[in-house]
């Protein structure tokens, strides 16, 4: 064979070999596992990006009606143009919730009592599992303890920023949050996860929470059951709420594909 046969040969072989090879690594992986179809869901309009999705349980929808309804006390607050406000008492869901996206819309008092500053002024909270509570506050200007602040973790953690708006201006919580999980003893397995978007920015990240919070202790966690209702605290100033929606969160869970026999997984799969 003359050399340039011989080159020729060995160039040939050389794209079989590497044509199989590109073959074998563009093999498509599937894993085996079965999966439901996630459920179709509208979103909100993009010109109202707060609007509850299809899938949403709404909570307050501006009426008096469903305040009432979907909360114990909620006929004591005071609801008009579309807003209720926080009189006499804390509000709580009638509804058990576990794991949750919660979306609210809150405003402070425009008029600022010059006499009330730091926890005094504007101050109410949203309170996972009636004990996680994520704190309401009219920080704009007004300084108080870091993890006191609007978008805190009561006395856990301050929020990675303060993004308060003026007071009177409408803003928006958006609350992803899985609950703790025990053993039977009561021991915690997982700790509580909560993630904070206050107006559409990031304060707490996948925080995980040290127990329950309290103004007078330490956060300590007790047993509790997978869900449980939340409230809206009144703390003795007049806050504004609206547009209140959650959705439970529930992973899509696949079914694994049977071994056979005798089949044992190869490594590198
Ligand atoms: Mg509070």
């Amino acid at each position: 064979m003359s050399l340039r046969r011989k080159l020729f040969t060995v160039a040939a072989a050389a794209v079989v070999v590497g044509g199989v090879g590109v073959l074998l690594a563009q093999r498509e992986y599937k894993s085996g596992v079965v999966w439901p179809e996630p459920p179709v869901v509208t979103p909100a309009p993009v010109d109202k990006p707060g609007a509850p999705p299809s899938d949403a349980i709404v909570l307050f929808d501006g009426t008096a009606e469903s305040l009432a309804k979907n909360f114990k006390n909620g006929e004591k607050w005071i609801v008009a143009d579309g807003a209720a406000t926080v009189k006499g008492g804390s509000i709580e869901t009638k509804a058990k919730f576990g794991d949750i996206q919660l979306h609210l819309e809150f405003a402070t008092p425009e008029k600022v009592d010059p006499k009330q500053t730091g926890q005094g002024r504007g101050n109410s909270g949203v309170y996972l599992m009636n004990r996680y509570e994520v704190q309401i506050l009219d920080s704009y200007e007004n300084k108080t303890y870091f993890d006191g602040q609007c978008g805190a973790m009561y006395k856990q953690q301050p929020p990675m920023v303060n993004v308060c708006r003026k007071p009177g201006e409408w803003q928006t919580y958006d609350i992803l949050f899985e609950s703790a999980r025990f053993d039977a003893d009561g021991k915690v397995t997982k700790p509580a996860v909560v993630t904070v978007l206050h107006n559409g920015v990031c304060v707490q990240n996948h925080f995980e929470l040290k127990g329950g919070t309290f103004y007078d202790r330490p956060a300590k966690y007790e047993k509790h059951e997978p869900t449980a209702p939340f409230h809206l605290q009144d703390h003795g100033n007049p806050m504004r709420f609206r547009n209140i929606w959650v959705r439970e969160l529930k992973p899509i869970v696949g079914k694994e594909p049977e071994k056979k026999p005798g089949e044992e997984k190869k490594s590198g799969d």
